[in-house]
């Protein structure tokens, strides 16, 4: 973990504001090419920065393998195996390809920082859970059938408990991959300000409770306050990592 700015009041409150004022997310409709076209052109940009501070970082998986989903949730996510999958929503919704950029950014610090490992035992956790859950309602389906239910119950409790509970990444990593993030683009020759637009947008989304949307990450005017103060930081430091906490 690396030490990251707090989030401070006044730029808190300039988010919340600008959330507040800012109009309702708007989907563009794209074409497959061109989703694949965008974030084939994102990637190129920031892979080079992304691969070096990776490797400077030495604690996370820093060979990527990259998937599009069909979903049309504004929604990425990072897992096993150097895996990173954008949702084609994230290419309907960014306002340019910076902002589809800080996205795969965002999961590369995943990646990099090895939070995926973290996300695994989760996941471990997330599944018993599930098992634990259905596998008291497959008793009674069993008992009343008179057939091995309990088994396979127990087992689509064990999958639906681990799909919540491999997104679960914490408040702070999910800073840190911002951190990350603000850093690839930064070096990679990218205006962290013009990226910064999507986390309005999904901030917006959020507030506005819309369905699909996010259910993994944390989008709020404090996410906004803290990519302002790690953009001025790595501005300042001319685009250091942070020192470890
Ligand atoms: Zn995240």
């Amino acid at each position: 973990m690396h030490r990251l700015p707090e989030i401070d009041g006044g730029n808190l409150s300039l988010a919340q504001g600008e959330v507040q004022s800012a109009g309702a997310p708007q989907r563009r409709s794209v074409s497959d090419q061109e989703v694949d076209e965008t974030l084939n052109a994102a990637l190129r940009r920031i892979r080079p920065a992304a691969t070096q501070i990776c490797h400077e970082m030495r604690v996370g998986v820093c060979t990527w393998q990259f998937r599009v989903s069909s979903n049309r949730s504004m929604n990425a996510s990072a897992g096993a195996n150097g895996l990173i999958v954008v949702n084609r929503g994230i290419v309907e919704y960014a306002a340019n390809e910076d902002e589809v950029a800080m996205v795969i950014a965002h999961e590369i610090g995943h990646q990099a920082a090895d939070h995926v490992a973290t996300g695994r035992r989760n996941q471990a956790v997330g599944a018993l859970v599930g098992a634990v859950l259905l596998g008291a309602l497959g008793t009674v389906a069993s008992y009343n059938s008179g057939v091995n239910v309990t088994n396979s119950a127990a087992r689509t409790g064990a999958n639906i408990g681990g799909a919540v509970g491999r997104v679960s990444y914490s408040k702070e990593q999910e800073r840190e991959a911002d951190y990350i993030a603000a850093l690839i683009l930064y070096r990679s020759g990218i205006d962290p300000d013009k990226a910064r637009g999507f986390l309005v947008t999904m901030a917006r989304a959020s507030g506005r409770k819309e369905t699909g949307m996010l259910d993994s990450h944390p989008a709020g005017p404090e996410r906004i306050a803290g990519w302002d103060q790690a953009v001025a930081e790595i501005r300042a430091t001319n685009g250091r990592l942070p020192q470890r906490a």
